[in-house]
């Protein structure tokens, strides 16, 4: 059998691992942070009429542009963005790809804070960038100074805040972001996959954007807008960068279908939105019965919940996975991961861990 040693492969891809989350049909899957609830059905329907109508069209490419998401995307963040600030891709792991392509490569770097998404090292990789990992605060914080330090001592070509952070939940305050921009020289793209679940009132970073040309916002349908299966990432920054990133991009990478259901979608997102609210009491449900548990749990802006204290992670999560729950280990050492789900999903989780619990304080 062929193994990939006998392939021709790139040298810096030998020995590298594939993102695997693992992909396990059980009753309450908890583990790569998705919304859990459907999408709800009128919404649905809507959906399902805009593509009727698109897919007599597709003997022709599709809006290499994606003008009418690009607007509908522009609109639905607000703070004054117009529709040339916006960029696209499949997922916003694509997005960051896109990032990469244009702004690192061979012989430039990205940082990162750790532990942050698994996913910014395998996209420096492949795209021939370095990756730095510098460190952060206690419980996971990373303070303006911490953050300037870190940029100023490596001077990163890209810097990646990943806000709320993945796997930790912790959000940055906007005077670590603009301490991070101030001290870089390159692109600071603020990762806010999750900012929809932060408390109300939470400030995003797509309010610095005005008047700082290399800070770029990268936000996703996959989290808060339940779509994680349709593949829509997609950014705000100036005006130059959505060209710098036109550079790189496939020809007519978001497919007519993708750009009829996102469109749809976003003509609904107050509905395809009131699930949050929902999301962000099961977090911190989460938070408060685990700690009440004896676990360590960290705040969270998020819709996940790291929690410490945990003397066997393999073994708990073994044990839930047993019982149809999967969490997720994402390798910090006596550290696991759960997704906030629904109100009976996380009952369930929290059920079954309380069985496990360590000594309750
Ligand atoms: N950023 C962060 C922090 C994430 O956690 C994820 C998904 N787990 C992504 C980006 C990518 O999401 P998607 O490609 O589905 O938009």
């Amino acid at each position: 059998m062929t193994s990939l040693d006998d392939l021709p492969l790139r040298d810096d891809l030998r020995g590298r691992t594939p993102y695997g989350a693992p992909q396990k049909s059980v009753p309450v899957a908890l583990n790569v942070n998705e919304n859990t609830h459907p999408i709800p059905e009128d919404v649905a329907i809507d959906i399902v009429g805009r593509i009727a109508r698109a897919i007599p069209g597709v003997n022709r490419y599709p809006d290499r542009e994606f003008t009418g998401l690009r607007n509908a995307l522009a609109d639905y963040l607000g703070h004054g963005i117009t529709s040339d600030q916006i960029w696209a891709a499949n997922g916003s792991n694509e997005v960051l790809q896109h990032v990469l392509q244009a702004f690192g490569g061979p012989g430039r770097a990205l940082l990162g804070f750790a532990p942050t998404y698994s996913m910014y090292p395998l996209l420096a990789a492949g795209t021939g960038t370095g990756w730095i990992a510098a460190d952060r605060d206690a419980d996971f914080e990373i303070t303006p100074s911490t953050a300037a330090a870190a940029i100023r001592e490596h001077d990163p070509d890209i810097v990646f805040l990943c806000s709320p952070n993945n796997p930790t939940g912790t959000p940055l305050s906007l005077d670590t972001i603009s301490a991070a921009y101030d001290a870089a020289s390159g692109v600071v793209v603020v990762d806010e996959a999750y900012a929809e679940f932060a408390p109300a009132g939470t400030p995003s970073a797509l309010t610095l954007l005005e008047g700082r040309p290399r800070l770029l916002v990268s936000r996703t349908m996959s989290k808060a807008f339940a779509f994680a299966g349709v593949r829509l990432g997609y950014l705000a920054a100036d005006p130059a960068v959505t060209d710098a990133l036109r550079l790189v991009r496939l020809p007519y990478h978001l497919s007519a279908l993708t750009q009829a259901a996102a469109e749809g979608a976003l003509a609904h997102s107050a509905e395809m939105l009131a699930m949050v609210d929902e999301i962000r009491i099961q977090r911190d449900r989460i938070v408060a019965e685990l700690t009440t548990l004896g676990y360590e749990a960290y705040r969270s802006s998020a819709n996940f919940v790291l929690f410490g204290g945990v003397d066997d992670p393999g073994a708990v999560f073994e044990e839930l996975l047993g019982q149809g729950i999967l969490i997720r280990d994402v390798g910090i050492p006596h550290t696991l991961r759960v997704t906030a789900g629904t109100e009976a999903e996380t009952s369930a989780f929290l059920a079954a861990i309380a069985v496990l619990a360590p000594v309750a304080r």
